[in-house]
């Protein structure tokens, strides 16, 4: 969990700002989030697949969980080529 000064300001006061999450996956509102609606963001989530296949060899696939009410990117799951049965998980770059 990150830690930033709206999370103690949030301890504080006990009270969460106002529209900071989305309801339906609670992902946090703001610039850099990236959405499978939008057609412009979903270039970018299969340009950052690409990337990743190109750069992990070991990955056979890599798949964009999106929330399925807003379309918001959550995160991305890879599977390995040699233990395909494990499942890795990523958040980030
Ligand atoms: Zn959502």
């Amino acid at each position: 969990m990150k830690l930033d000064r709206e999370y103690f300001k949030e301890k504080k006061t006990g009270k969460k700002p106002k529209g900071r999450y989305t309801i339906c996956c609670g992902q946090e509102k703001g610039r850099g989030l990236l959405n499978k609606n939008n057609k412009a963001d979903w270039a970018l989530i299969e340009q950052h697949c690409e990337d990743h296949l190109t750069y992990y060899s070991s990955t056979k696939t890599i798949e964009p969980i999106c929330c399925k009410k807003c379309g918001r990117l959550i995160k991305y799951i890879t599977t390995l080529s040699e233990e395909a049965y494990k499942l890795s998980e990523m958040s980030d770059d």
